[in-house]
């Protein structure tokens, strides 16, 4: 632990009006290998089109496990020493030269993903792949902090959300890329790994009028929350023969659509199994190691569509979103804990065992 940082004045008051400290907490990965500290770093300044967001909700993502526990991805990616976190909402507080739509006050979310506006694939919609894109918390200083700068083309404002729901927008955005790829309406679907993207799914399915959906996991935890999240049919994968079941539960067909969200080789087969012939697969979880798949009777001949599905679409996805979450979608049973960032050794625990649904980290709490 460190010296707190200078405190600010506690009233509530015009975010125009609230000091701004020099320096800030923030939760740093200093040099390359597992750990992480949290220390006292400069408050930083936002540069022409850019603002500084006092944050106030940033949510624990598995990425961020990633990177505290230092993998071979994380190896391969980070530059230390990095802040880290990427899920966040925040008040902006202090705006840069050049500022034109974003306003002092407003609450905001962030798209994590920066691009470069200019390459290929930004010219021609798809800017969630950009040739040169840098991630938030991975490749530019994150959110682990009491303060972020933003360029105000990643700010995503949110004003009627709460602070922890608007954090959660980011890994929405994946649930509802994954889900909003094709129709889902009238179709069954079959969620793999009810991790909080697929918890999320499972609910963006259902208000979007999918027939039948069908969860799996190997935590029993989990599978509850699946049922309050409003799955049709919850099956622990570590039990029950789940092609078999998902069969059964759609008049011996197989599932419209497949989402895979676990990154669990045996779940990736049974999606490819369970779904029905000319049906679709969201691919969603990461795969440590390469996989073995048989192209042909997999997914060939059953003549599916796969969808590799990284990021969210800028800004399609983020309307709706914010659309499906203003229209009711309720996440807070899949947020189980909250801490202050002081605490975040608990949180990454609690998110490492996978025992927890989302985990909010709180800057401003000591
Ligand atoms: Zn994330
Ligand atoms: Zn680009």
């Amino acid at each position: 632990m460190v010296e707190p940082v200078t405190r600010e004045r506690d009233e509530v008051g015009p975010e125009q009006t609230r000091e701004i400290p020099t320096r800030m907490r923030a939760l740093v990965k200093p040099v390359p290998g597992p750990g992480a500290v949290l220390t006292d770093v400069p408050v930083p300044d936002p540069g022409p089109g850019e603002v500084l967001i006092r944050l106030e909700a940033v949510s624990v993502c598995g990425t961020d496990i990633h990177i505290e526990q230092w993998d071979a991805w994380a190896a391969a990616n980070v530059v230390t020493p990095r802040i880290f976190g990427h899920e966040m909402a925040g008040r902006v507080v202090r705006l840069g030269e050049d500022v034109t739509r974003v306003a002092l006050g407003q609450r905001v979310a962030a798209e994590t993903h920066l691009v470069d506006w200019t390459c290929y694939q930004c010219r021609t919609g798809r800017q969630h792949v950009c040739q040169h894109y840098r991630i938030l918390g991975v490749h530019a200083d994150g959110a682990f902090a009491q303060y972020i700068v933003l360029p105000e083309s990643n700010v995503w404002i949110s004003d009627t959300l709460p602070a922890e729901v608007a954090a959660l927008q980011e890994p929405m955005g994946n649930a509802v890329f994954s889900v909003f790829v094709e129709e889902v309406a009238g179709q069954s679907v079959a969620v793999l790994g009810c991790g909080p993207i697929g918890l999320m799914s499972i609910a963006i399915a259902k208000r979007a009028g999918a027939r039948r959906v069908i969860a799996t996991d190997i935590r029993s935890e989990r599978l509850e929350l699946a049922e309050r999240m409003g799955a049709d049919v919850v099956l622990d994968a570590g039990a029950v023969d789940v092609v078999e079941r998902i069969r059964a539960e759609t008049d011996g067909d197989g599932a419209d659509v497949v989402l895979e969200m676990s990154g669990s080789e045996s779940a990736l087969h049974q999606g490819f199994a369970a779904v029905t012939n000319g049906g679709r697969v969201s691919l969603l979880g990461t795969h440590a190691h390469p996989v073995t798949l048989d192209v042909s009777s997999e997914i060939i001949f059953k003549a599916l569509r796969v969808y590799g599905i990284t990021g969210r679409r800028l800004f399609e996805t983020w309307y709706q979103t914010r659309a499906l979450l203003e229209e009711g979608l309720d996440l807070s049973p899949i947020i189980t804990h909250r801490f202050p960032l002081s605490e975040y050794r608990q949180a990454f625990d609690l998110v490492a065992a996978g025992h927890a649904g989302k985990v909010v980290l709180l800057p401003q709490e000591d």
